[in-house]
Parts: C-alpha cells; sequence; structure tokens
C-alpha cells in the first residue's frame, strides 16, 4: 500500500516533497490512516497553493471514485470524493443535468472541490457550498459523521471549505443544475476603460456566467474582454471536450515567452484580444466555456523550475480603481507584470476562512523568481491596508498576522482543534498560518 514517491508537487510547482504517498482500496484501510501521525489527504492536486501538501504522509482518495446514488428525476447526487468532475460530466449531462458550480478546470475532486469551497463564473449564489445537501465525513474518532444544514451543522460548515481539516470526507450529496443541451450561447464584450468595464460586469441580464480577462490596466485605462453566457435550449446531444494534450514544444516556447516577456505578452493580448471580440455571439460547448485553461492539460509547465503562484482576493467596488492603480504603479516601478489577471464580479457572504465579500474578485499570476520577495510584501500590505479577503485554497503568500486579522480566524482555529485535536491532519498550509 505504501511507495515513496519521486518529488510530489501542486498546481504551481513551488514547494516539492518527498512525503510517503498512500491510495487505500477500502474504508477499513482508509481507518487506518486516522491511527498515522501527521497526514493530510488530496484530491487531484490542482491547488495552486500549499492546502494539500504534507510532508510525511499524503493519502489520494482515487479509489473512492463510485456514484452510490443518482436520483435523475430530481438531480441529487451522491458521489465518493475521489471522483473527478471530468469523469462525472459526461454522465450528469448526458442525463440533462451540470454541476451548479465548476472552477476552472475539470480535473478536481468532488473533496477538493468541497473542502476548498469552490467558486465559479456564476452570476449568482456562486459558491458550491449553496448546493451541498450532506457530506459523510470520516472523522478522528473513526466514526462517520453525516452533515448538512440540518444536522451536525456546525461541522458541515467548518467542512465546506475547510482544506481538508476537519476529517476525510468520504462522498457528497449534490443537487445539480438542470441543463437542455451541452451547449452555451457566449457573448464577448471589449472594453477599453473603466466605465465600460464597469457597465459591462455589473450588468448580469440574463446571463447565467460571466468573467473579464484583463490584458492592461493602468490608472487612466483598463482593457480587455468580458466573457457572459447562458446554457442553450438548443438540442444537440454530441458532446465535445478538449482532447487531452499536452503542450508540446512550440506551444511551450510561445507560453514561456507570454509569461516572461512584457511587451511579447502585451502584443499577444492586444492580437487575441482583436481576434476574438468578433466572435461576439457564439455557440460554445462546456470546455470552451468553462475549462479552456485545460486545453492543455499539463500547462503549469510552462513556468520555470521555481513553478508560480497565483494571488486572488475581493476589492470592494468602491476602491477598485485606487488599488487598481495601486498595483499598476508598484508593476511599473518593480517591472514587474502577470500574464494573467482575471476578474469576476463577486458578492458571497461566509463564515470561518470562506472567500467571501462583495466587489470584484480579481487574480493575478506570477512567476517565482527574484521578485518573489517583494511580490509577498507588497500584496501582503496591500491585503493590511485594505482589509482584502484572500482566496486561502489558492494562497501562497499570505503572513499568519493578516490572516489572523480575519475576523473568524479564531474561531475556525479553535473549531477545527476541536475536531483534530493533536493537528494529525495538517498540511504546509495550516502549518504557514498555525491553524
Ligand atoms: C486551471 C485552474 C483553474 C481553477 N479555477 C478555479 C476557480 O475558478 N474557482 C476555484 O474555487 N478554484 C479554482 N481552481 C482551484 C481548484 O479548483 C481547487 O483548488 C480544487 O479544490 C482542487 O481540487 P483537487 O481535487 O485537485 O484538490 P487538491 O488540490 O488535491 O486538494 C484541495 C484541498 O482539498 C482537501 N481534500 C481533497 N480531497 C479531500 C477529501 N476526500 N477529504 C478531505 N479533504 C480533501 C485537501 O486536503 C486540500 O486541502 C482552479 C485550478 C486550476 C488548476
Amino acid at each position: 500500500m505504501f511507495f515513496k514517491s519521486r518529488a510530489f508537487t501542486n498546481w504551481g510547482k513551488n514547494i516539492y516533497i518527498n512525503p510517503k504517498k498512500i491510495s487505500p482500496k477500502n474504508y477499513n484501510e482508509l481507518k487506518k490512516i486516522i491511527n498515522k501521525k501527521s497526514f493530510i489527504v488530496h484530491g487531484n492536486q490542482r491547488s495552486y497553493g500549499d492546502v494539500a501538501l504534507n510532508k510525511d504522509l499524503v493519502v489520494s482518495m482515487k479509489n473512492f471514485n463510485k456514484i452510490k446514488f443518482f436520483d435523475e428525476k430530481k438531480g441529487i447526487i451522491e458521489i465518493e470524493s475521489g471522483l473527478l468532475l471530468s469523469d462525472l460530466l459526461p454522465i450528469i449531462i448526458a442525463k440533462g443535468w451540470f454541476p451548479p458550480i465548476t472552477p476552472g478546470t475539470k480535473y478536481v475532486s468532488l473533496g477538493g472541490m468541497i473542502a476548498n469551497n469552490v467558486h465559479g463564473k456564476n452570476t449568482y449564489k456562486n459558491q458550491i457550498k449553496y448546493y451541498v445537501k450532506e457530506i459523510k465525513l470520516l472523522g478522528l474518532n473513526k466514526k462517520i459523521i453525516k452533515c448538512s444544514n440540518k444536522r451536525n451543522k456546525k461541522i458541515f460548515y467548518l467542512t465546506i471549505g475547510g482544506f481538508g481539516l476537519t476529517g476525510i470526507i468520504l462522498t457528497v450529496t449534490l443537487k445539480l443544475k438542470k441543463i437542455y443541451s451541452p451547449y452555451l450561447n457566449q457573448k464577448v464584450i471589449e472594453f477599453n476603460n473603466y466605465k465600460q468595464f464597469y457597465s459591462i460586469s455589473n450588468n448580469k441580464g440574463n446571463h447565467e456566467y460571466s468573467v473579464s480577462w484583463i490584458s492592461n490596466f493602468t490608472k487612466e485605462k483598463i482593457q480587455g474582454l468580458n466573457y457572459s453566457s447562458k446554457h442553450s435550449k438548443i438540442k444537440n446531444n454530441n458532446l465535445v471536450f478538449f482532447r487531452n494534450k499536452k503542450i508540446g514544444l512550440i506551444n511551450l516556447f510561445i507560453s514561456k515567452l507570454i509569461v516572461k516577456n512584457h511587451y511579447f505578452s502585451r502584443i499577444i493580448h492586444f492580437i487575441y484580444r482583436n481576434y476574438k471580440k468578433y466572435f461576439y455571439n457564439k455557440l460554445c460547448n462546456i470546455d470552451e466555456i468553462f475549462y479552456p485553461q485545460d486545453y492543455f492539460i499539463d500547462w503549469n509547465k510552462l513556468y520555470e523550475r521555481k513553478g508560480f503562484f497565483q494571488i486572488q482576493f475581493i476589492i470592494p467596488k468602491n476602491k477598485f480603481r485606487k488599488i487598481l492603480v495601486e498595483i499598476s504603479t508598484f508593476f511599473e516601478k518593480e517591472k514587474i507584470f502577470s500574464p494573467f489577471v482575471v476578474v469576476k464580479r463577486y458578492d458571497e457572504k461566509g463564515k470561518y476562512l470562506n472567500f467571501c465579500g462583495s466587489g470584484y474578485s480579481i487574480s493575478f499570476d506570477f512567476e517565482i523568481n527574484k521578485n518573489f520577495k517583494i511580490l509577498k510584501l507588497f500584496f501582503n500590505s496591500l491585503i493590511k491596508n485594505y482589509k482584502l479577503r484572500v482566496n486561502f485554497s489558492k494562497d501562497l503568500v499570505v503572513n499568519k498576522t493578516n490572516a489572523s486579522n480575519y475576523s473568524e480566524f479564531k474561531i475556525f482555529k479553535k473549531e477545527i482543534l476541536l475536531l483534530n485535536p493533536q493537528k494529525k491532519i495538517n498540511s504546509f498550509f495550516s502549518k504557514r498560518l498555525e491553524i
């Protein structure tokens, strides 16, 4: 059952470790894990940061990948936590259902989606927590705890967005979203200044999903494309997914230039923006709308040896421009740029360390290089000065002081300790923030 893995890493490829790896095959094997001194359960290692890393033992749930129950009429489904969304999608879409929330990659496990309380591009109720009917959790007392909004409520809300620290998620029961076609109608709109950006991103219309890719921002202007979409009613059962394609040498070379060279990146963004805006109304398949980054399944290779990191936080509406100006001034001064900047309107309430707040969520990707230290300092001071809420499930840089400024940090820590008293379940993340 045990083997010493070769270097184990996260999606950002920024921490390499050599833990023992174990993939239990049944509940009895899984229960034995609880006797171990230190471990973390992982899904499909698609977290950019350090939430699924433990230097002693990582437990894979990949053998727990069955659908336990599916009410095809009501769209209620109970799924084992190791099943990947990519394997679930064809099954539920064929029956006219869709995940109520999906992150920007389909190569995630159901357990990972719950533990990170993932959000998507939904314009309304944009967190998986709203759609979870029940979780079966293997607690550290070796008992299976059934929890929901009505039963063991506290454990339920600690587990959704609890970064795997409350126990081992065995199954999750979800309420799916009804769809009539595997296609979506997409609308692409270009924006070139703040006024246009606000007007486009605040106008939800009757779109179910919305996201903006920013190609350039300064004090005067913000440029990019907004993609909004809704499920189509067109009857077409021809389900098309990207083929699992690796990036290959030529694309790797071009992509490396995009993330390394500011000017090349600007040119590519400019060309892409001007090419794409002519497809302003288009019928798209699911991959094009939700998973464009899955086009190359190993795109995280394109950063250098030290990998990359992503930081995502919520900016209140009235501070959006001010904070963006602060960031662009810093970038200009330090000659730093982010090749991928994504903004979504965001309006979510939540407890504990949930990614919640009202305004715009913004994310930046950065290659890890000599600028890592100053970027860390800069973002920590920005977060502190403006009391910004960070997405901890992707985080790598927020310091302990900033995290403990969260009003519910102490309560989260206290409640987790009740379920995980010896901190057997721990990760680089939980150690970094002393949870
Ligand atoms: C291209 C790309 C786009 C993305 N877009 C988004 C996005 O739009 N929105 C968003 O929210 N996230 C996004 N993410 C992040 C990703 O969706 C989440 O990090 C997701 O949780 C990863 O799932 P995973 O199965 O790989 O889990 P892992 O990364 O392996 O683990 C994540 C957490 O879940 C815990 N965990 C996993 N399984 C279990 C279990 N059975 N029991 C207990 N704990 C468990 C782990 O301990 C860890 O804390 C994106 C990632 C990529 C690579």
